[in-house]
């Protein structure tokens, strides 16, 4: 079949780009082997009406304008700033970690000279800092670490903090004021009728055709597009020629409560230290719909299944490369995303690199 180009996985990165190459006259396939669009973004009603994150919740945020000015072409926003709890020695505290945090977790009432004082007085210096475990006991030292983010971290990657890279770490920072929001960029909201009806208009396009429960594995031969957009796992178009890069899996456990008004106070809740799963979150928060009941959900960190998250350590960051090696030989073919590119990308983040992604092949074909 005829199509300037194919495009692998319907997620945000895969949809971007199909729109920018359509928008310039190109023709597009994009497929995906899920039954719909919009990748790990996907919402839907759940049998109770109430709109959920099939695969976690997901809330945007960007200090992008270019970003967020794009989007805006597909969506109303519903403005939404984050926040998180941790469930630590029986109470609810921010994370992350505040003034808050720390005077009521060890009854003070310190100012925030008061807590950068603390935190000098009890920080373990480290240098270089090259581990997650390192970035967090140089500033907050090893109390606040066990109890914040030692456990969360065993739970969600199945590693200890001090064989993930720094950056892992990093994506929490540690606070000396008052601010309790998850997030400080300055666009922070949420698709107004949902991530779905967002990729929806985007796909929406005479030049762009959608083919879903497709693998691109089996229907590869009936295409010989100009140019290919892959944004499955690296590894897997590659035919795992190196071995298996790793990921993180989770497992989704949705659950409905008709006679909830309200489960929790704030969007997640984040449980380091109890239970198998690392965090619970409450839909109607992030979406500010009404209904007599909730529906949450509790993800639960696996091994083995979907590819959700690379896991960010040296030695597949090596194994990562020599993939990437391969990817640059291979003519008339972008790999781009969070997959293809092994790389814990945010959403605004995998829009930005499509957005340049776009302009390369535009470039070429
Ligand atoms: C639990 C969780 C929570 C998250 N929360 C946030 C958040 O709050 N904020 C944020 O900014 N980011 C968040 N993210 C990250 C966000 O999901 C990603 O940045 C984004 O979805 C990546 O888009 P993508 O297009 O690269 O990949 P994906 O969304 O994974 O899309 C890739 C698509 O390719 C398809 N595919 C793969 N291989 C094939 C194949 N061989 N044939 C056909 N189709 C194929 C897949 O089915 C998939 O639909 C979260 C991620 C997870 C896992």
């Amino acid at each position: 079949m005829k199509t300037d180009v194919l495009v692998v996985g319907a997620g945000f990165s895969g949809s971007v780009v199909s729109r920018q190459l359509a928008d310039s006259g190109k023709t597009v396939v994009i497929i995906d082997k899920r039954s719909h669009i919009a990748g790990n973004a996907y919402d839907t009603n759940d049998k109770h009406g109430i709109l959920v994150h099939t695969y976690g919740p997901h809330i945007f945020h960007t200090n992008s304008q270019e970003v967020f000015s794009y989007l805006s072409a597909f969506t109303k926003w519903r403005p939404y700033e984050h926040r998180v709890l941790a469930s630590i020695d029986g109470q609810l505290l921010p994370i992350p970690i505040n003034i808050d945090t720390v005077n009521r977790l060890y009854g003070l009432n310190l100012d925030e000279e008061g807590l950068k004082s603390y935190f000098e007085s009890v920080r373990d210096p480290r240098d270089p800092i090259k581990t997650s475990e390192d970035a967090i006991v140089n500033i907050v030292g090893w109390d606040l670490y066990k109890k914040f983010y030692k456990g969360y971290t065993n739970k969600q990657w199945g590693l200890d903090p001090s064989e993930l890279f720094a950056s892992v770490a990093a994506r929490v920072p540690v606070r000396t004021n008052h601010d309790d929001r998850y997030f400080t960029d300055t666009h922070q909201a949420m698709p107004l009728d949902g991530y779905t009806e967002m990729f929806s208009r985007m796909l929406d396009h005479p030049g762009i055709t959608i083919r879903l429960g497709v693998e691109y594995q089996k229907i590869r031969q009936e295409y010989s597009p100009k140019h290919l957009v892959y944004t499955g796992p690296i590894d897997e178009y590659f035919d795992f020629c190196f071995g298996k890069l790793p990921y993180r899996s989770l497992f989704f456990e949705h659950e409905h409560l008709p006679t909830v008004q309200k489960f929790q106070q704030v969007g997640t809740v984040n449980y380091p230290n109890e239970h198998e799963y690392t965090r619970i979150t409450e839909f109607k928060h992030l979406t500010g719909q009404e209904h007599s009941g909730t529906s949450i959900v509790r993800e639960y960190p696996k091994a083995e299944g979907d590819p959700y998250y690379p896991i960010p350590r040296p030695e597949n960051d090596e194994l990562f490369k020599r993939y990437q090696k391969l990817a640059e030989k291979e003519k008339g073919v972008t790999f781009v995303g969070r997959l293809a590119q092994y790389r814990y990308y945010n959403m605004d983040q995998v829009v930005g690199a499509a957005l340049s992604a776009s302009k390369s092949i535009l470039d070429e074909i």
